[in-house]
């Protein structure tokens, strides 16, 4: 079993860091592989048992104009000794690839779709958004489940966006038109998330049709001076305006910032100004 999670392993960061074509692990840091790999397996055992030890944060999303919430982003979490609170950056490149990691993402769709179902009630307009990998497109079985879980937890698809980031130039394009075309004819919402930080947003942008333009932190933290960053965010901008997609920018982190930012066109913000990632209990008492 070592021996298969190794070389499930090694797959992984060939998958991840160079594009699945060959890696040497024996040359690198050996405790850096070593403790990757105890993770590796420690995640594997939560999944196994029912996704213990993981559990769901959630950002608002508030209306750029209005500065009230409209919607929550879920984020996944997860806590374990002797590894403690381990950020979902460096959890989910190494499950991404695995075959539990489909399990998983069915957790988080039914246990943020549940949490959002009940905010809906309340507030019918609230949009709720999950992030996909896209590992879990590619299966065929995601189809039937997706429309499963819908059914199970009663939630409104157009109450739901699925965030798709650019990993999923990995998959075929033809076959990923058709899954997000297949989606959105139950009225369900795709965002491109940090767009603008791999290789290829532009291209995924003119093929897929999307609903919705996530600019990344990356482009907004320095944004009052880099005058690169600020040539960027405007073009991005004005092209989702002509394209007619709402556009949503990350990172707002204090006013400063956001009075800033109001001098170009997004729709929404998300960032620490409003909030860090909550449980839903604290975001209810938030929001109400
Ligand atoms: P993301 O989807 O772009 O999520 C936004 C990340 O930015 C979150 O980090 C959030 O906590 C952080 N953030 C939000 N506002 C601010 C801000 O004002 N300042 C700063 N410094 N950071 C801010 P988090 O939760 O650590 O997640 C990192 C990434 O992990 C996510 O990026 C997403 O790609 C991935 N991820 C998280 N949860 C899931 C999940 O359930 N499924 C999948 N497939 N990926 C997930
Ligand atoms: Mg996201
Ligand atoms: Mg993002």
């Amino acid at each position: 079993n070592s021996i298969y999670s190794g070389v499930r392993f090694a797959l992984a960061r060939s998958k991840n860091e160079r594009h699945g074509e060959l890696i040497f692990l024996e040359n690198e840091n050996h405790s850096d592989n070593k403790r990757n790999l105890e993770l590796l397996n420690a995640l594997r055992k939560s999944i196994s048992n029912d996704c213990e030890d993981f559990y769901m944060c959630y950002q608002p999303v508030v209306d750029a104009m209005t500065g009230k919430i409209g919607g929550m982003e879920a984020l996944l979490r997860w806590n374990k000794e002797p590894f403690g609170e381990v950020p979902p950056a460096v959890f989910i490149p190494l499950l991404e690839n695995d075959v539990l990691f489909f399990e998983l993402g069915n957790w988080i769709l039914r246990e943020a779709m549940t949490e959002g179902k009940k905010i809906i009630e309340q507030h019918p307009e609230f949009i709720l958004n999950i992030n996909l990998s896209y590992t879990q497109l590619e299966r065929s079985e995601f189809r039937g489940t997706i429309v499963r879980l819908l059914q199970e937890t009663d939630f409104p698809p157009q109450n739901l966006c699925l965030e798709l980031t650019e990993r999923c130039r990995l998959l075929d394009m033809n076959f990923l038109r058709n899954e997000i075309i297949f989606l959105k004819s139950f009225r369900i919402k795709i965002a491109l998330d940090d767009f603008g930080t791999g290789f290829s947003s532009l291209n995924l942008l003119r093929e897929l049709p999307v609903d919705l333009i996530k600019i990344d932190r990356a482009f907004i933290k320095d944004i009052q001076t880099n005058t690169a960053d600020q040539a960027i965010v405007k073009s991005v901008l004005d092209c989702a305006k002509l394209m007619e997609i709402p556009v949503c920018v990350e990172g707002i982190e204090n006013k400063n910032l956001e009075s800033y930012m109001n001098h170009y066109p997004a729709s929404s913000y998300q960032g620490y100004l409003y909030s860090k990632p909550i449980k839903i209990d604290q975001f209810k008492k938030m929001f109400s």
